[in-house]
Formats: C-alpha cells, sequence, structure tokens
C-alpha cells in the first residue's frame, strides 16, 4: 500500500494528563484529516520500526476506509485507576458512573500494601455488583503473582491483566492458581500486541481473556480478524489516545460479534484537554458509537518543532511492512 501524501498535512498534538501515566505528563501524536475522517498516529516513544508499522496502518485505515459496520450503539467501558492512594482512588470510582474499574498495580517504588489498600477502596467504591480488575503490565515473576493474586482475589477480581512478562509465565500461573483453587482469571495485553505472535497465548494457554488495542495490531480490521482467530473473548482498550483515535477503538468494540467485558476506552478524562469540543467520554459507564470531529479552534497542537519532530519519525514506518510480514 503506497504511503499517502496526506501525512504532509498532519499536524501534532499535545494532552496534558491529569495524573502522570505510563511515565509520561503529556500525551503527544499526529492528527490528519483523511478522505473518509480524521486519524491519529501516536505510538509511544519507545516504539520503534518495525512496531510503528502497525500504527501507521490503523491510522490509514481510519483516514481512508473507515470503520466497518457497528452491531451495538454504546459500548459499555471501565474506569482506569492510576498507582494513586486509597482515598483518590476511592474519589475517582465515584465520580466516573462506571460499574467496572481497572486498577493499576505493581507499580515501581510502592509496597504491596498499597496495592491492597487501592483495590480495597476501589471494591468499596463499587459496591459487591461492580466489577474490580487489576492491570499488573508484566511486573510480576509467577511466585509473587500467584502471592498478590491469592491477596488480591478476596476483593473478588473480574481478572488480572498481564500479571507476568512471558506467555510461558502466564501459562504456568494459570495452572498455579488453578490447583491452589484462586480464582482469577488471565487476561494478555504485551503478550498479544507486543509478542509479534499473538496466537501463541492461545496455543499455550496462557490466558482467558485478550486485551486488543487498534493502533498496536494495525486497524480494526485486522483486529476483528485477530479476535476470530484466538477464539477468546475481547476486551477493547485504548493506547491513550486523543478522542480521534479512541474512536476506533470504539469501532472495534461496537463491531465485535460479542463483547462481554468493559472496554478500557474511557481514557479521554485522563487529559485535562482533547483534540475535539465533545470528547469520547462515557456516560453512566457507556461510550456513544459516533463519529468525532476535530476542533479548529482547540489548544491541543503542539507546535511546529513537534509536528517536524513527529513527522521525522514518520519517515521511519514501513508502508510495506506489515503487508510483508502478514503475507509470509
Ligand atoms: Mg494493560
Amino acid at each position: 500500500m503506497p504511503r499517502p501524501n496526506l501525512w504532509q498535512d498532519a499536524v501534532a498534538f499535545a494532552l496534558p494528563l491529569r495524573n502522570r501515566f505510563r511515565g509520561i505528563t503529556v500525551r503527544e501524536g499526529l492528527l490528519v484529516r483523511g478522505p473518509v475522517g480524521w486519524a491519529e498516529w501516536s505510538p509511544f516513544a519507545e516504539y520503534t520500526s518495525p512496531e510503528i508499522d502497525a500504527w501507521w496502518q490503523a491510522g490509514v485505515e481510519a483516514a481512508t476506509i473507515g470503520f466497518p459496520a457497528p452491531v451495538r450503539d454504546r459500548v459499555p467501558v471501565n474506569v482506569t485507576v492510576p498507582a494513586v492512594d486509597a482515598e483518590r482512588a476511592h474519589a475517582i470510582v465515584t465520580a466516573s458512573g462506571c460499574r467496572t474499574a481497572k486498577v493499576k498495580v505493581a507499580e515501581p517504588g510502592q509496597a504491596p500494601g498499597d496495592d491492597l489498600a487501592r483495590v480495597e477502596a476501589v471494591r468499596d467504591a463499587l459496591g459487591p455488583d461492580g466489577r474490580v480488575r487489576v492491570d499488573v503490565n508484566g511486573l510480576w515473576d509467577v511466585d509473587t503473582a500467584e502471592r498478590r493474586l491469592r491477596t488480591l482475589a478476596r476483593f473478588g477480581l473480574e481478572y488480572a491483566e498481564q500479571p507476568c512478562a512471558s506467555v510461558p509465565e502466564l501459562a504456568e500461573l494459570r495452572v498455579r492458581l488453578a490447583r491452589g483453587g484462586v480464582d482469577v482469571p488471565i487476561a494478555a495485553d504485551e503478550s498479544i500486541r507486543r509478542s509479534g505472535d499473538p496466537e501463541r497465548v492461545v496455543a499455550e494457554h496462557a490466558a482467558d481473556i485478550a486485551v486488543l488495542k487498534v493502533q498496536p495490531l494495525g486497524g480494526v480490521r485486522r483486529c476483528l480478524e485477530l479476535a476470530e482467530r484466538l477464539g477468546l473473548p475481547v476486551v477493547v482498550s485504548s493506547a491513550l489516545e486523543s478522542s480521534v483515535g479512541l474512536a476506533a477503538g470504539v469501532a472495534l468494540a461496537a463491531a465485535l460479534p460479542e463483547l462481554p467485558y468493559a472496554c478500557g476506552l474511557n481514557t479521554a478524562t485522563m487529559f485535562t484537554r482533547d483534540v475535539t469540543a465533545e470528547p469520547l467520554v462515557a456516560t453512566d459507564g457507556e461510550i456513544a458509537v459516533r463519529p468525532v470531529s476535530v476542533d479548529d479552534n482547540g489548544d491541543w497542537r503542539a507546535g511546529p518543532s513537534a509536528t517536524g519532530a513527529w513527522l521525522g519519525r514518520l519517515a521511519g514506518v514501513d508502508p510495506e511492512g506489515l503487508e510483508g510480514r502478514e503475507d509470509r
């Protein structure tokens, strides 16, 4: 697929975060208006070739093809709770209107007691009918994961996302939890989108649930095909995009034949501003499926030097890369 000239007109955005997340305080990326809609390209700073090719492919889809037809018009979402203290965690969940919370745990520099207090506060805020999931970002070894999840399970966990880094570790952890009578399903996130071999998760029985993110996996259609191949229930999550990038995630969640879990798409609430006057945020725990139009007068622009830097990064994309890998 040739590189469309449309990226020549791309503009960088910079959206400040309310709390530090993934080690950043400002989220940046490129926005461009294509023939059928707005598109975003925003690989995190640590992503390089060839991973950024998939992110680019997702942008091309949004700008030039658009999204598949939805089968639902609203998408249930979770509130994301960063590694904040228990009081703040309680307040974030209460203010969200969501019935599902994803709690970040295993933050470097924090103690197990911090995670315990945060998860307890979130369970208290949601009540017994709410759903609580934790995201570990692969930071525990198998022993630690088994121990911590056994403790956290008393608060009733919907699932634990990427408790260990590798697929074999996840597989071993699942066996140990089952043998130990700890009822915490395992969701794979990084093992799906960064391993280069998402199907290994299924082949090795390493997860009960697959977390899919549109940009890292190359677009909505590629995610739909992957979901079918995996045969696991899917949770659609954002890569902390602006509302333009989130619209692709919402389109995926809206097009999946089944959607048994709330999605991680309510992340526009984590910014102090957005690229649109009508951010794609949840009302009563659901996001409406709708197009997003960029606010020409908004204060989201990062400036010419940032745009230049992002276009320089874009030059590192191999337009044939993803296609070539899939054709093997
Ligand atoms: Mg995750």
